[in-house]
């Protein structure tokens, strides 16, 4: 049995938004989640908030975006 790498990392992240991008709430259909008591990776912000989205391939998972500078800080489960 053959399974192929790009069909696993499929599998492991159905969602083509990556760490770092601007959040796009619109377009990826955000909906609150639940928040993080987490530093942010791109600014002085204690505080981040997750979102369940839907990416513009229509895979769906959840992002975590700092409320100040509006950058993804973590794609999670
Ligand atoms: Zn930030």
């Amino acid at each position: 049995m053959q399974r192929s790498l790009s069909s696993l990392q499929h599998d492991l992240v159905p969602i083509t938004i990556n760490v770092g991008e601007d959040f796009k709430s619109i377009v990826w259909k955000a909906q609150y989640d639940m928040d993080f008591n987490t530093e942010c990776l791109f600014c002085f912000s204690e505080q981040i908030t997750g979102y369940r989205v839907e990416d513009e391939e229509g895979h769906s998972g959840k992002v975590a975006v700092c409320p100040h500078c509006e950058k993804v800080n973590a794609i999670y489960a």
